[in-house]
């Protein structure tokens, strides 16, 4: 008995306390005639947990993101609540509730519906840490910040203007403490307190302020933009986890390409990927590659937005390919055979990423299937194209494949070919590969019925083996 409640208050970290409020001042309180939000785009468990919340005497509202584009009429695609209830007291009101983290715990309370569960993360109103120094490194990046706070200084220590309102569902009213709603208006995206500091206190915060710029089409205030030339080559010091995950959101936002052009103007897409450095050169010897990786980002765009799903692997193999391709041809110049020469691009190609940013393994393994199927498109004979749709992640190469054909550096025949093939019954299916022998035979011409007994020994390169 005594052990638990030890063990309880050991939970509790001790560095973890409520402050006091710093002076941050009063909310101005917009009404709903004023902030427009359509309730129709709340996510219902969201607004029951800040009613469980409420009903149990703690303040609770939904914040950040999902009140910015609630407020832009978009619908969230998850949802944070924000509360003065510690982890313990919200983990006590729900019944699915998790406590996530260690020095700065938060709440994820899980709904199951008819979809995919939804989870809300609740997080306890955190302190500023003005006067921290031992929190601090050199570089003024913010080691630790795990104290509880008031809203006023939760609010402070968000990102921008527009991510720091508070909605509450219950009286339909948001309080803003920055100015967030007049720079929706405005459509301007302004760092809260001084960008310099802030850029310093977490280097993300500059490649979050490109993201949202591209996202909501909102200019950079000037003071928010100025420091970034200066402070960019803060991001070295990020950890790497951290870098990947952020230029993930980034490129998988809905708006990349847009995202990318700001990364460039920024001055800051140099060291973070290798592969960002040559996307973003605009010289007359990478169109070749910039074409395709342009329309494959268009192309993620477009899925995103209509609410289709992306994996990351098939997006950064359409990101890397240009380089993959590169290293590729040059192996095959140097007299190695067609497929290890493949093999042996694909290490390099993945190697060469590791010293900006580590591609996480699980999408590597996507990367390198999506890649070695690519040959195996052009041999249409024998049992091959029969075993290749069968491949787990057939329909990912295939999709990579069509690419290639859009942008002409694989034979659109080929594409149209297996479109067909995949849509066909198997009657149809023997026909395309009896069109594909009449197609060789004609190119070689050798009559048909000749070149059946012979093997076509030397259209037959080996078979790739899946990375
Ligand atoms: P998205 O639509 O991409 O999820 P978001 O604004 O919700 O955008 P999150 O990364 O989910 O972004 O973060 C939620 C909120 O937490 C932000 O709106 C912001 O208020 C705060 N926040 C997140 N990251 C930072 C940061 N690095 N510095 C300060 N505040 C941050
Ligand atoms: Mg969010």
């Amino acid at each position: 008995m005594i052990t638990k409640f030890i063990k309880r208050i050991l939970r509790r970290d001790p560095m973890v306390k409520h402050t006091q409020a710093n002076n941050t001042g009063a909310p101005k309180r917009i009404p709903k005639k004023s902030h427009r939000i359509d309730p129709h785009l709340l996510s219902k468990n969201a607004v029951k947990v800040t009613q469980t919340l409420q009903q149990a005497g703690y303040e609770a509202f939904i914040v950040g993101g999902a009140v910015r584009d609630l407020v832009l009429g978009i619908g969230p695609k998850d949802f944070d609540v924000a509360t003065n209830a510690t982890p313990d007291q919200v983990q006590r009101l729900f019944r699915k509730a998790r406590l996530i983290g260690r020095r700065f715990q938060i709440v994820h309370v899980t709904f199951f519906g008819k979809g995919h569960p939804e989870i809300i993360e609740v997080s306890t109103f955190r302190a500023l840490l003005d006067n921290a120094g031992d929190h601090v490194a050199e570089s003024g990046r913010i080691l630790r910040d795990n104290v509880w706070g008031s809203q006023g200084e939760d609010a402070a220590r968000r990102d921008f203007t527009i991510n720091a309102m508070y909605y509450d569902p219950s009286s339909e009213t948001v309080l803003d403490y920055h100015g967030g709603m007049a720079d929706m208006q405005k459509k301007t995206l302004r760092m809260i307190g001084d960008p310099t500091k802030r850029y310093r206190e977490d280097p993300v915060r500059m490649l979050r302020a490109i993201r949202f710029a591209a996202k909501t089409g909102f200019t950079l205030d000037a003071d928010t933009r100025a420091p970034i030339a200066k402070l960019g080559k803060l991001l070295q010091d990020v950890p790497s986890a951290r870098l990947f995950d952020e230029i993930l959101k980034l490129l998988m936002s809905g708006y990349s390409w847009a995202a990318i052009q700001g990364l460039r103007n920024a001055g800051l897409h140099h060291g973070l990927l290798p592969l960002l450095d040559h996307i973003l050169d605009n010289s007359e010897a990478s169109k070749g590659a910039n074409d395709f990786v342009k329309l494959a980002l268009a192309n993620t765009d477009q899925r995103i937005q209509s609410g289709k799903s992306v994996s990351a692997g098939f997006l950064f193999a359409t990101l890397l390919w240009p380089d993959l391709l590169k290293n590729w041809k040059a192996n095959i110049a140097k007299g190695m055979a067609n497929i290890p020469a493949l093999q042996d691009a694909m290490d390099d190609t993945i190697a060469t990423q590791s010293s900006g940013m580590t591609i996480q393994r699980r999408f590597e393994s996507d990367m390198r299937e999506i890649w070695s199927m690519q040959p195996r498109f052009e041999r249409r004979i024998g049992r091959y194209p029969y075993r290749l749709i069968e491949s787990p992640r057939f329909r990912a190469g295939y999709d990579f494949m069509l690419l290639r054909c859009a942008t002409g550096e694989q034979s659109p025949a080929i594409g149209e070919w297996w479109t067909n093939f995949i849509a066909a019954d198997p009657v149809g299916q023997d026909e395309l590969m009896a069109s594909v022998k009449n197609e060789l035979g004609a190119a070689a011409n050798i009559p048909a019925k000749r070149r059946r007994r012979r093997k076509p020994k030397s259209a037959t390169p080996p078979e790739p083996t899946l990375g």
